[in-house]
């Protein structure tokens, strides 16, 4: 979807109302619904993500936030980059990520991914992934409101970690990848706790080792869970587990150069 431009900037609790042209345009053309979600500008040209809240005869309703904002609301934040992976096991990873208070989870299409880009007319799956958020964060009452957008494709994902990584200079970007490709393990990498925590982890079929040389040459680090292979969705569980662990108890542990 090219990028929505709004005319007004939203009232200061992120609330706007539209009607006219924007209205024909996302209601009649893109068909948006309560509880949809997309990406706009403000007038300003600051990223921001509106969540439909009501859609009436002629007026639209959403709820405006700033991506910027979506990253300070705690630190690090831990973003989930998770290659697509079939229905309801996607819907486990993103109940499970909100509820260990993921900031946001950025779902996206790798060469192993079922279904493949473009082939699963579901629109509301987006929706749904948000009710699921909204159902997590109630239940576990988690402070932080986690995001997810829409899948990308696998070069929107890497200029979407660019465009992180110019955003916050202390970002550590780990590749979860059931293949050794490097001696260095989660304290290692966190004995300087980053502003930003990413972390890729693959569908069933895993990273395809061109895959997982594109995410290295960008400036991800490998990481073994161990020499088992789990299912997508217990590493995502584990890996953000792990992170989320090591940050919440920095002062508790050491390196101890072996
Ligand atoms: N390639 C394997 C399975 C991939 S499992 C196979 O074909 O059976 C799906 C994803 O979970 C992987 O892409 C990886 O991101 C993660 N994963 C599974 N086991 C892992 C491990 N022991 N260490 C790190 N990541 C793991």
């Amino acid at each position: 979807m090219k990028q929505f431009i709004l005319r007004e900037y939203p009232d200061k609790n992120g609330d706007i109302s539209l009607g006219g042209k924007d209205f024909h345009y996302l209601v009649r053309v893109r068909r948006m619904r309560k509880g949809d979600v997309f990406d706009c500008r403000l007038p300003s040209g600051e990223a921001a993500v509106l969540r439909v809240t009501a859609v009436e005869k002629n007026t639209l309703a959403a709820k405006c936030t700033l991506v910027k904002e979506v990253y300070t609301q705690t630190s690090p934040a831990i973003i989930l980059f998770q290659s697509m992976v079939k229905g309801a096991k996607m819907d486990l990873i993103v109940r499970q990520a909100g509820e260990t208070g993921v900031t946001e989870i950025v779902p996206f299409y790798s060469g192993h991914s079922v279904p493949r880009d473009g082939k699963n007319p579901d629109v509301g799956r987006l929706g749904r992934w948000l009710r699921i958020l909204d159902e997590a964060r109630k239940q576990s009452g988690s402070a932080i409101v986690s995001n997810i957008s829409a899948p990308r494709s696998r070069e929107q994902l890497f200029s979407y970690w660019e465009q992180m990584r110019s955003l916050h200079e202390e970002s550590l970007a780990l590749l979860v990848h059931e293949i050794p490709l490097a001696n260095m393990g989660f304290h290692q990498y966190l004995e300087t706790v980053p502003e930003l925590v990413v972390l890729a982890v693959g569908p069933e079929g895993g990273f395809s080792p061109d895959e997982a040389g594109d995410f290295v040459k960008a400036g991800f680090k490998p990481v073994t869970l161990g020499s088992t292979i789990l299912r997508a969705e217990s590493a995502a569980l584990y890996s953000t587990a792990v992170v989320r662990t090591l940050i919440f108890e920095r002062q508790t542990w050491t390196v101890t150069k072996i």
